[in-house]
Formats: C-alpha cells, sequence, structure tokens
C-alpha cells in the first residue's frame, strides 16, 4: 500500500483542489460527491465518505466514494454507534489497520463495506463541535500514519465550511444548540444604554472566511504566523506591564498563562504543521483551536478545561493579530454588534449609521463606553451571558436595552410588537422635536437650563436640534483617547476652535483631561496600578505633568480668543489643588499675554464635585471656583465606595438614596449662599426621574446626552416644582431606605410625563 501518498504537498495540491472544487457552481451535494472522489484518488483509498450531522444527533452518509451509492441518505448511525458514531462521540480521529476488530465495529449491508479491512476516520469540526465526520477506508490492512490523519483533519475543516454553509444542510442544524436549541430565545443583560433595535448579529471576534484557510505560499504564511505570534507576545507584555488589567478584566493569572501559551513550542510546532498540511497562517490558528475546542467538551478536570478555554482565547487574538485587528470594523447594515467587552475608543472604529445596538458580556452602566454609547444614543445591552456562544452570526436580534433583555431570533408576532413600540418612540421623539423651541420652564414657571454632554465633534451637531442651551460637559479626553499619539497644541487648538465654531454663541465648558481610571491613552504607558480608580489620575496628573497640563491650557486660550473661555477640573479633592490648578491658567493667560495674543472675552473656572473629601472644603473651594459642576458618576462611585466600572455592583447602591440626596441638598443651599451656579452633569442628569429629584433639590442646570434632553424637557414642563420641594424636603428628612418608589408616586399622582 502506497501508506506515504499524503506527503505534505500532495495535501496541499489535495487542498488547492478542493478549494477549486468548492468554488464551482452545482449543488453542494454534487460538489461533496465531486470532493470524495477527489479526496479517495489522492489519499489512494477506495472508499471515501462524509457523514453529516442531522437533527437528533445522527450521522446520516451524504457522499461516498466507493460504497453503494444507494446508500446515501439511507445509512444513519447514531452518535456512539459504529466506528463512525464513535469518532463523532469523542471528536478524536481513529486509524484503524483492522477496523472490523474494533469492538464498535458496527455492519451496515446496504453500504457494501465488508470488504474493506482498513478505516481512518476524522470529525468534521466547526467552532469545536462535530458536524460531521469523514472517512476513508481501504480494502487491504493499512498502517496510516500520523502524517495521513493529520492531512485529513485538514480535509476535514475545509467540508466544514461547505457543511455550514447552509447549502447541504439548513444552516439552522450546524449552529450551536446549546441549551437554547434553535427555537426564539430571551436572554437577559444589563441596560447600559436604554434603546430599542432590531437588527443582525456580527460578532465582534475574528472568523476568516474559507478563502483565508488554503494557502498558496506555505513560506508566506509560515513568515506571517511568526510575526503575529511577536506581535501577541509583545502585546502581551506590554499588557502585563501596564497593569491595568484588573480594570479591564483579565486578571493577571490568565495573561500569564496567555504569555505562556504564546511561547509554547507544542502550540507553535501545531501551528506550523498545520500550514504545512497546506492552510493559511489563519487556517491554522482555526485548526488547533478546533482542535482544543473539541477536546474541551471531553475534558472534565476544571483546571484543564480553564487551560484549554484560555488557549482559545489565546487563538482568537492570535487570529486578532493576523488580520491585522481589523475585526469586522466594516459592518454591515444595522448590525447589532456582539462583543464581550469594547473599550470606547474600539466602539467609536465603527461606522455609527450601520450599528444598531450593541450586546455585552461584561460592561457597566457607567463605564465609559456606556457613555460614548449614550453619546452615540446607541442602545447597549451588558452583562448577557455566554452572548459570544449563544448567538451567531447573522441571527436576527431585537434588542430591547429598556428593559434588559434581547430576543434572538425572535417570532414575527414579537417582531411585531418591538416595531409597534418603535414607531411609538419615534411619534415621542418627533413629539421632542416639536417641544425643542418651547421653553424650558416648568409648569410653576422655574425656567431650567439644559444642556448637552458632548466628547465628540459629532455630538456637537445634536446641539441645534436638540434645543441645548449649550455644552455642560465637554469631555476633553476622549479626542485623545481616539488618537494613536499625542495631539501637540497646535492640534488641540484647531480641535477647540472647531467645537466653539460649532457651538456658535452657545456656551461650552471644556474640562481638561481626565484619563486614568478607566479611560486610557493606548499611547500612554501606565503604571502597574493597584487601584486605578483611586490612582494616578484626572487632575492629579495635571498638576504633577504640569508642562502637559499648561499644553491643554494654553490651546483652549488660543482657541477662545475673543469669546467666552469656561473650563472645569476633574476630580479635585482638596480646595488647594483647585488652586494650583488655577494657578497654571494664570500662567497661561501672562503667556498670551505677553506674546499678544486675543484673550478670551471671559474667564470661568469651575470644580467639578467627584469627590466627598470636597465637601467639608466648601467655603474654600467656593471662594475660589466661580462654578461647580456636580459628577455625580464619580462622586457616587466614591461615596458609596462602588466601583461604577463593576457590573456586580451595579445597581446596588441607588442615587435616590438619602445619602445621595441629603448631600446634594447641601451643597446646592451652601452654592446658594456664596452665589455661586451648580450644575449636575453625571448620568443622573440625564433619567428623567432623577432628573425630577434633583429639581426637587433646587438644582436648576442640568447637563446630559444629547438623547436625553427631549424627555428631561418633557418632564419638567409637566412638573411643578414647587409642590416636588415640599414633597421632596419632608421624605428627606425622614430619611429610610430609598425614595425612588416616592418619587415615582409622587409623578403618578401629579401627572408628571416621565
Ligand atoms: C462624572 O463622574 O459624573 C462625570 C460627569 O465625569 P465622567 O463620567 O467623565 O467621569
Ligand atoms: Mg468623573
Amino acid at each position: 500500500m502506497s501508506g506515504g501518498g499524503v506527503a505534505t504537498t500532495g495535501a496541499r495540491l489535495l487542498l488547492r483542489r478542493l478549494r477549486s472544487l468548492m468554488a464551482e457552481g452545482g449543488s453542494a451535494e454534487k460538489r461533496l460527491q465531486q470532493i470524495v472522489r477527489a479526496i479517495a484518488a489522492d489519499m489512494v483509498a477506495e472508499v471515501c465518505s462524509a457523514y453529516v450531522m442531522r437533527p437528533g444527533e445522527v450521522l446520516e452518509l451524504f457522499a461516498t466514494e466507493g460504497l453503494k451509492a444507494e446508500s446515501v441518505h439511507r445509512t444513519r448511525l447514531r452518535v456512539g454507534e459504529g466506528l463512525v458514531g464513535d469518532i463523532a462521540s469523542h471528536a478524536r480521529p481513529l486509524a484503524l489497520a483492522d477496523a472490523q476488530a474494533h469492538p464498535n465495529f458496527a455492519y451496515r449491508p446496504e453500504t457494501g463495506e465488508e470488504i474493506y479491512k482498513s478505516l481512518m476516520g476524522v470529525p468534521i469540526l466547526r467552532g469545536g463541535r462535530v458536524i460531521g465526520v469523514l472517512v476513508v477506508q481501504n480494502r487491504m490492512p493499512r498502517n496510516y500514519n500520523e502524517e495521513e490523519v493529520e492531512a485529513l483533519e485538514t480535509i476535514a475543516m475545509v467540508l466544514a465550511e461547505l457543511v455550514a454553509s447552509g447549502d447541504l444542510v439548513p444552516r439552522s442544524e450546524t449552529r450551536p444548540t446549546e441549551g437554547i436549541g434553535l427555537l426564539p430565545t430571551r436572554l437577559e443583560g444589563l441596560a447600559l444604554c436604554p434603546g430599542l433595535a432590531i437588527g443582525r448579529a456580527v460578532l465582534h471576534k475574528p472568523r476568516p472566511t474559507l478563502a483565508d484557510i488554503v494557502a498558496e505560499n506555505p513560506a508566506s504564511e509560515r513568515e506571517r504566523l511568526h510575526v503575529a505570534l511577536a506581535g501577541l507576545s509583545r502585546s502581551l507584555d506590554d499588557l502585563l506591564a501596564r497593569d491595568d488589567f484588573a480594570s479591564g478584566g483579565e486578571p493577571r493569572d490568565i495573561l500569564e498563562a496567555y504569555r505562556m501559551f504564546a511561547q509554547d513550542r507544542g502550540w507553535r510546532e501545531r501551528l506550523n504543521e498545520a500550514i504545512a498540511g497546506g492552510l493559511t497562517a489563519e487556517g491554522a490558528v482555526l485548526k488547533v483551536q478546533n482542535d482544543a475546542k473539541a477536546r474541551m467538551a471531553q475534558v472534565v478536570d476544571p483546571y484543564l478545561r480553564e487551560r484549554l478555554a484560555d488557549l482559545d482565547h489565546m487563538a482568537d487574538r492570535l487570529l486578532r493579530h493576523l488580520t491585522g485587528g481589523a475585526v469586522a470594523t466594516a459592518l454591515p447594515e444595522k448590525t447589532v454588534l456582539i462583543a464581550r467587552n469594547l473599550g470606547p475608543a474600539e466602539l467609536l472604529e465603527f461606522e455609527r449609521k450601520r450599528l444598531r445596538a450593541v450586546v455585552l458580556e461584561e460592561g457597566s452602566a457607567s463605564s465609559h463606553v456606556a457613555i460614548v454609547a449614550r453619546a452615540l444614543d446607541l442602545p447597549v445591552l451588558g452583562r448577557v451571558d455566554g452572548a459570544l456562544t449563544r448567538i451567531e452570526a447573522g441571527d436576527r436580534l431585537i434588542v430591547d436595552a429598556d428593559n434588559g433583555q434581547l430576543f434572538v431570533r425572535p417570532s414575527d408576532d414579537i417582531e411585531d410588537k418591538v416595531q409597534e413600540s418603535m414607531a411609538l418612540k419615534a411619534r415621542r421623539r418627533a413629539t421632542f422635536a416639536d417641544e425643542r423651541t418651547l421653553p424650558s420652564v416648568s409648569r410653576d414657571g422655574v425656567s431650567i437650563s439644559l444642556s448637552i454632554n458632548a466628547g465628540l465633534l459629532i455630538d456637537m451637531q445634536h446641539l441645534e436640534p436638540s434645543g441645548a442651551e449649550g455644552v455642560g460637559l465637554y469631555r476633553t479626553e476622549i479626542a485623545f483617547m481616539v488618537r494613536d499619539s499625542f495631539p501637540d497644541v497646535g492640534q488641540q487648538t484647531e480641535f477647540y476652535r472647531r467645537v466653539y465654531d460649532q457651538a456658535g454663541d452657545r456656551p461650552v465648558v471644556f474640562r481638561t483631561l481626565d484619563v486614568g481610571g478607566d479611560k486610557v491613552l493606548p499611547y500612554w504607558p501606565r503604571e502597574g496600578e493597584e487601584n486605578p480608580a483611586l490612582g494616578w489620575r484626572a487632575l492629579r496628573i495635571g498638576l504633577d505633568l504640569p508642562n502637559l497640563m499648561r499644553q491643554q491650557l494654553r490651546a483652549l486660550i488660543a482657541a477662545a480668543a475673543n469669546r467666552p473661555l469656561r473650563i472645569m477640573f476633574p476630580m479635585i479633592a482638596t480646595a488647594d489643588e483647585f488652586g494650583a490648578a488655577r494657578g497654571l491658567v494664570d500662567l497661561e493667560l501672562s503667556r498670551a499675554r505677553q506674546r499678544r495674543q486675543h484673550l478670551p472675552a471671559k474667564l470661568e473656572l469651575g470644580a467639578m464635585l467627584e469627590v466627598p473629601s470636597l465637601l467639608w472644603q466648601l467655603p474654600e473651594l467656593l471662594g475660589q471656583a466661580d462654578f461647580i459642576s456636580v459628577g455625580s458618576n464619580d462622586l457616587a462611585q466614591f461615596l458609596f465606595a462602588s466601583d461604577r466600572g463593576n457590573p456586580r455592583l451595579a445597581g446596588r447602591y441607588d442615587s435616590l438614596s438619602p445619602a445621595m440626596l441629603r448631600l446634594i441638598a447641601q451643597l446646592v443651599a451652601r452654592c446658594a449662599e456664596a452665589g455661586r451656579p451648580i450644575s449636575v452633569c453625571g448620568e443622573m442628569a440625564g433619567r428623567p426621574l432623577e432628573a425630577m429629584a434633583l429639581l426637587g433639590l433646587g438644582l436648576y442646570r442640568l447637563s446630559m446626552a444629547p438623547s436625553a434632553i427631549g424627555p428631561v424637557k418633557t418632564m419638567l414642563r409637566s412638573l411643578n416644582i414647587g409642590q416636588l420641594q415640599s414633597y421632596l424636603s419632608q421624605r428627606i428628612a425622614q430619611g429610610h431606605g430609598g425614595l425612588r418608589r416616592d418619587l415615582l408616586a409622587f409623578a403618578k399622582d401629579h401627572d408628571v410625563v416621565l
């Protein structure tokens, strides 16, 4: 027997032949038949058969060269039955010189296979699941060697694409059914950014297509793999050195394990072998990943399972390096993006108009990706367990982020209902648009200032249509976060000028760079910090690196030229810090004066109130600050000692609790005494019920995501603030439990539109 017929070059030639066969027209079954014929010829086997998994865990013979033609579609074996069933149940190859001696051998008379002595079979795997079995048989006893088994596995990988294409059996049959089957399913999550959307799933994880699997030139594939592995190791080293993975949710030991895998000789060898067998670097990663996943299903030891799961993530990362990180940033229309997690910068890489919603396995409401999503008015559902494995690319999805739920492959009646409520929402939005020009005045005549939060130039386009007064918080760091290097003074000046141009006569409050915590600048190496949220961030960096801060102030002063300049500083913990920041502004003003530049028409410097320690330094602070802006996201984080980015804590402490409300009430009173304006620019201000509570506490300046202006304005125009104030002051004084329910009851009793 010519056992060496499958030298690697031969396998490569066969792979190429298979690829062209697959690309040919005609029915999928006919193509499959040609493919098994080509395999049999190439492998010098009398028989080659392909079995495909059908519903009910049955392997059905779909094509054969050598067995009787009439057995096609008739021969069906349960998983576990016979040698083919054995291969499927263990998801591992078998190579037997004397197949009939194997205890699992099951003879099927209709096939006429009794004359074939030897058998080699491999599972057809996709996404780690068995979707079929590929078998060759020989009449004479034959010892198949390892290389041949490898080659057949590689061929099976290519076949997997044909089986999963939907042309052979309905696509639904080859999808993962884990836990949810193929029926319409409802998954739960946490609403990170409200909204309703219908679209199709795009998985934010790399998955090369067939065209990327079969290689033309193994030497260049080896080189690509080498470069990608080096890039992978480097990125892991950087991550480990930066030590900021704690906030990214990837504990150190996983990264350490990743790094070990990246350098693992065995892994590299397996990848190189797969390339030698005719696969591209991507194809090789997929193959090795598939094998590991299939093994994972068999492993019960939790430690080993974890290691295999690491290997799986690792393979994903390596694929990302191979595809240059371009993980489907070009999206089809009406995309619902499914990801484990996304950074704010990553989210911004996608084209907004094609995105309908985002579904994350992780995430929390006050994380920055949620804030960016709000700026983009993009529904985001977070903490959907196993979203990436339970949703298939192309699945039809309804994201109901308002109610924290996700419908996968919804039935028509659900879709109809959702369409109805989307239409209703659109009508409500139209009402908001109609009300845009109406004054922002409560029912009892109190005038309220509503502004938008912005961080991108596209946000500025919402100013006019939202009817907002101005920009109450311009998060300057967002522009820094989406670049790949630190912008110089000229670039910053240009950027702020454009903000001014877009704002026209409306006021803009620029917040100085607020990085650190969960806001990472990709080009800025960070030191290891145990508690990044409490670490070297925001104004602390600005004061420690005054040149950096002065550059920003210089750019702001230059951009303002003859227009009013309003600046506020984030994360102030002591009144002295505010004084120091003010000092830097003075230095830059004198510099501008000396150079005879145009100066701002007016200068106002504000303090963000985000750190509770400031509450006991109000006299000193209010003596120096022109205004106060409450950053309720961070204030709540530090008040309750509760990480705003930790999904486990999301919703644990209510901003409508007596602690928070009393604090704000006192703050409002102190600011009124000192004659200093106070506003709120955290997420609280944009939620109608919370905004109502703030008005009830006497806080009349609110800054929020542009999409929140309409609902908040409708709420306040239906509210009698005087009535609410007397109600609320009583309830706060009594002070037990949260006040959310009381406030909802008040709104209901007094016809406040929430
Ligand atoms: C806040 O903390 O409430 C705030 C407005 O700032 P950021 O969310 O950008 O930290
Ligand atoms: Mg903040």
